[in-house]
């Protein structure tokens, strides 16, 4: 991308306790592939240069033959072990991406990102320095206490969903988790945009994901994803 160096780092470690199952939802078979498969497609098809692949330690040599060499996947040059929380597999992508422009940071849970998407994203990162991929919320969101009671009703109008793939200038996401991790934060961080919110104050970049780009996370967003690859391949 006009010379500079884009690398993405795809997530895959941790074991998925929601979705009930042995086997971690990224490697679940989805017509016929592993979850995963498809957001390395994406990726391998894509503009960005590499691809870091962040698994469970145990799951390298499998990823490798069977994921990586089975599919060609050439853009993958390193498959890293993750870490116990999202955000320090996301900190061990970041040390295996650097040197590096930009980098985007995607799920391998959510089988369904795009081209164009990854390409939104890219561009958003590369103006803004910090940029998402997200939807408009379709429902009223409450904030609730620990009672179960409303507090409060945010506009929707306001409100976006929040998916990735999440893209950066490189030194902004490296200097935000080096933050965050010198300090012992209590805040829950579900996605790395926060972070360069809080510690950087640099302000994020929404653009245009898909209402089909869903982390499959329970048993339901297995059926849903089946739904969506059988409406793609008829
Ligand atoms: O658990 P959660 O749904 O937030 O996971 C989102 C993505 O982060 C998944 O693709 C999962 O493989 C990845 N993850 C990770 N390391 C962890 C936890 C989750 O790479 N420790």
């Amino acid at each position: 991308m006009n010379g500079k160096i884009v690398k993405a780092i795809v997530l895959a470690a941790g074991q998925g306790r929601r979705m009930e199952s042995k086997v971690p939802k990224q490697y679940l078979q989805l017509g016929g592939h592993e979850v995963l498969y498809y957001s390395l497609r994406a990726f391998e098809e894509s503009q960005v240069d590499e691809i870091i692949l962040v698994t469970g330690e145990d799951e390298i040599p499998w990823c490798r033959e069977h994921i990586v060499r089975k599919y060609g996947f050439s853009k993958v040059k390193q498959i890293i072990p993750g870490g116990e929380e999202r955000y320090d597999s996301v900190y061990a992508g970041l040390l295996a991406a650097a040197p590096c422009d930009y980098v985007l940071i995607h799920d391998g849970a959510r089988p369904f990102v795009t081209g164009a998407i990854i390409e939104r994203v890219l561009s958003g990162a590369a103006e803004y320095g910090s940029c998402t991929a997200g939807m408009p919320v379709k429902d009223t969101i409450k904030v609730v206490d620990e009672a179960g009671m409303a507090e409060d009703t945010p506009d929707r109008k306001s409100l976006w969903a929040i998916q990735t793939p999440q893209g950066f200038s490189y030194p902004v996401i490296f200097e935000a988790h080096e933050r965050f991790r010198e300090g012992s934060y209590r805040v829950p961080v579900t996605d790395d945009t926060m972070l360069a919110e809080m510690f950087l104050r640099k302000r994020t970049k929404l653009m245009e994901g898909s209402y089909k780009n869903i982390k499959v996370t329970t048993p339901e967003d297995m059926e849903l994803a089946e739904v969506f690859l059988g409406e793609e391949r008829a």
